[in-house]
């Protein structure tokens, strides 16, 4: 059986970043993706430069002078009432098509064994090393690291969710500024908007499975009788240039913490807890988690110390943003209540800023 120290399941930020890290400081890993790079998933494309600084010491290459900066965002009420802040930290505009592609590439350069098109259907913890049974073979490791995103991920019971979300995904050529990122809110759920590498704009929206369904699963449908009904998308969805034939789609997305440990393997990003995307910040947060646990790793000693260490570091960093993120998520796709909010941002200026700093970290 093909062993390693570590092994990572699923490639996207947190996996692939963690994974460099390791290599770069002589570990043997092995990372196991179900797709293979480069691919388009669902995901806003708006990366809060917390994370610039890590970015640039994984990616030294690639030319980040290039990518647009965005320092405002605008949000828009059911009913197309408006509000514009600066954004103190603001973000960079980048697909994961191009990010995801050049980390993988970094990963390759830096020794990790990198498994694409290879599902994991099941791990098991055993006396000798943790066995990894996947779709192209088995593998063995001394240590796991779950990093598999938002899904509920192998060898976990299927909980029935009350209140899951879909996400969508385009991208579209339309103009806008591209310093701003955009939230337009419909009836039940809210579309980002913010531009990318090559004039392209991301337009990804988040709606409530139920009024999917009230339209008779039909996302054409719900588009022209629901977010339409929103002039800044009416105007998007009429006049855009819409560059793929399908958009991306992803159902069963929620939120909350879900936990930074699962038996024995560490877990990270998305699976250990997602926060509400229009928070733009999820992104971030898959790289910090990535960051701090391989301080841990490289420098941990027993695992019980390296697993307090990782569950106290998790839960400081993240466990209240992501908190936070599902409180200020109540406000969005209601047409009443996005409206009334609005209106008492404008007024304070103050209350929004702490409002996106409470779901932001500090630079790292
Ligand atoms: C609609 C929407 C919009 C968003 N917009 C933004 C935004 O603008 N800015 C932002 O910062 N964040 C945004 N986010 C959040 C962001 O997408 C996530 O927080 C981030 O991608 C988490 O990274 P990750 O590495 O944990 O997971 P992912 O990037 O999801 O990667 C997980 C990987 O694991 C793989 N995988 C899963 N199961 C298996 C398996 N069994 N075997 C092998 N591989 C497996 C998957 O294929 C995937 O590649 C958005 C999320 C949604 C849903």
């Amino acid at each position: 059986m093909k062993r390693t120290e570590f092994g990572i399941i699923g490639g996207g930020l947190a996996g692939l970043s963690l994974s460099i890290l390791l290599a770069r400081n002589g570990k043997s890993v092995r990372l196991i993706e179900r797709h293979a790079y480069p691919f388009h998933r669902v995901c806003g494309e708006y990366i809060s430069r917390e994370s610039l600084p890590f970015l640039r010491e994984l990616l030294p290459e690639l030319d980040w002078n290039n990518l647009p900066l965005i320092d405002k965002l605008v949000v828009s009420s059911v009913s197309g009432k408006t509000l514009q802040n600066p954004l103190d930290l603001g973000g960079i505009g980048i697909s994961r098509f191009y990010l995801d592609q050049a980390l993988a590439n970094e990963a390759k350069n830096a020794g990790v064994l990198l498994e694409e098109n290879c599902l994991l259907k099941n791990w098991i913890d055993e006396d000798s090393g943790i066995s990894l049974e996947t779709a192209s073979g088995d593998f063995e490791c001394e240590k796991l690291i779950l990093a598999y995103g938002k899904g509920r991920g192998p060898a976990t019971k299927a909980k029935k969710l009350n209140r899951n979300f879909i996400g969508v995904k385009y991208h579209i050529r339309f103009p806008h500024p591209p310093d701003e990122i955009q939230l337009h809110n419909f009836r039940n759920g809210y579309c980002g908007m913010s531009r990318v590498e090559n004039g392209i704009s991301c337009l990804c929206y988040l709606v409530d499975s139920a009024e999917l369904k009230s339209n008779g699963n039909n996302l054409k449908e719900m588009e022209y009788q629901v977010l339409r009904k929103n002039p800044f998308l009416k105007e998007i969805f009429d006049k855009a240039e819409f560059l793929w034939n399908e958009p991306k789609t992803v159902s069963g997305v929620t939120f909350g913490a879900k936990g930074s440990m699962q038996k024995n393997a560490f877990v990270i990003g998305d699976a250990a807890g997602s926060i509400a995307p229009l928070c733009g910040n999820g992104m971030s947060m898959a790289l910090h988690g990535a960051s701090k646990l391989a301080n841990v790793l490289i420098n941990g000693t027993e695992h019980t110390d390296s697993a307090q260490r990782h569950s106290k570091e998790w839960k400081s960093e993240f466990s209240n943003r992501i908190l936070a993120g599902q409180l200020i998520q109540q406000v969005f796709g209601k047409e009443w209540l996005s409206n009334m909010a609005i209106e008492v941002l404008r007024n304070n200026p103050g209350l929004s800023k702490k409002l996106i700093g409470l779901t932001h970290g500090k630079v790292f």
